[in-house]
């Protein structure tokens, strides 16, 4: 008798942090992770994001959900308004809405952006019919071109990288559709080239490759990659990995400019779901890697690098648990 109620005891002792726990999340959180195109990888980030937080559902009372989006751009906005409570956002594009430039250059700094990690590399990537002739960046002129969608990433890359070629959008025959669309109109000869700033491998350009019309990706190098870099601090030089297209005309690792997805949320969302959220990902590092192949060069550390938004507290507080805070740069600290 006696050792059935220590029994009992120490069973409702080790309960009773679960309770307390369980009693402070008595609210279930939804949270949505705004990605891009299905066949681009932040669709499959904002999964795996979600399925490491979903996992500890019973711990955190957090269900995340994921949405296709129009990309970048329209992620960042929609974290703003609050439509959205994370979104996956190149590098660049959070640097340009915290400084208030390009899309922000109207509405000015955008002091409630927030940033949480930065995810794979990402490679502006040109891929071109072999029968538009098309070479070099220079070979655009007169071409039908596919720049991106208003919201997406890639738009401005690919103005960036006309300008550092001499061009403009009006030298090109500039179409402006999803990035998803856009292997179906290069096969169908709709277009003769597009541009996406996407990380490898992904479905989107190893669909453009797998049609009827022969395609290659074209270097972005020379004076085109070395004028991104110097005017702007965000590009660095990246290499697209033959590899992954085999039946692309490819024979070699092409150049190009690259930049970063990193993971944003708004100054007003809980730190207690933005500690979630990144403590999962990092305490489960070696399962998230494996989720998809772009993520094979992550460390811990180059997940805290390329950001620009002040890191969210709910982050922070995670980050000076673990060690990791010396990785980021201190001017993020507020
Ligand atoms: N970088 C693209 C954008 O910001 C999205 C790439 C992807 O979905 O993987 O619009």
């Amino acid at each position: 008798m006696r050792r059935k109620t220590i029994i009992i005891a120490l069973v409702a002792l080790l309960l009773a942090p679960l309770a307390v726990f369980a009693g402070g999340q008595a609210e279930n959180t939804f949270v949505t992770i705004g990605t891009g195109g299905v066949t681009g990888v932040y669709y499959p980030t904002g999964g795996a994001i979600s399925r490491m937080i979903n996992a500890k559902y019973d711990e955190y009372g957090i269900k995340a959900t994921v949405e296709s989006t129009g990309g970048s751009v329209y992620n960042i906005n929609a974290v703003l308004s609050g439509d959205l409570d994370f979104g996956v956002a190149q590098s660049d594009r959070q640097f340009q809405a915290v400084n208030g430039t390009a899309e922000w250059a109207d509405a000015g700094p955008q002091k409630d952006l927030r940033a949480v990690f930065s995810i794979h590399p990402e490679s502006i990537t040109l891929i071109a019919s072999m029968n538009s002739g098309i070479n070099s960046v220079a070979d655009l002129k007169g071409k039908r071109v596919n720049i991106g969608n208003p919201g997406s990433g890639q738009l401005q890359n690919s103005k960036d990288v006309l300008a550092a070629a001499g061009l403009t959008d009006a030298d090109i025959q500039a179409e402006g559709v999803k990035a998803v669309e856009a292997p179906g109109l290069l096969n169908d000869e709709r277009i003769d080239a597009f541009f996406y700033t996407v990380g490898h491998p992904n479905g989107n350009i190893k669909e453009a490759t797998a049609g009827r019309v022969k395609v290659m990706i074209v270097p972005i190098d020379g004076t085109v990659a070395d004028n991104m870099t110097s005017k702007y601090p965000y590009y660095a030089k990246s290499l697209i990995p033959v590899k992954e297209y085999p039946m692309s005309e490819n024979t070699a690792d092409i150049p190009s400019v690259g930049v970063k997805a990193t993971f944003v949320t708004n100054a007003s969302v809980s730190d207690d779901v933005v500690y979630a959220m990144t403590k999962e990902v990092f305490d489960n590092f070696d399962d998230f890697k494996k989720l998809h192949p772009a993520y094979q060069v992550l460390t811990k550390e180059s997940m805290l690098k390329g950001l620009s938004a002040p890191i969210h507290p709910g982050a922070l507080k995670y980050y000076e648990e673990a060690g990791l805070v010396q990785y980021i740069n201190s001017e993020l600290i507020k």
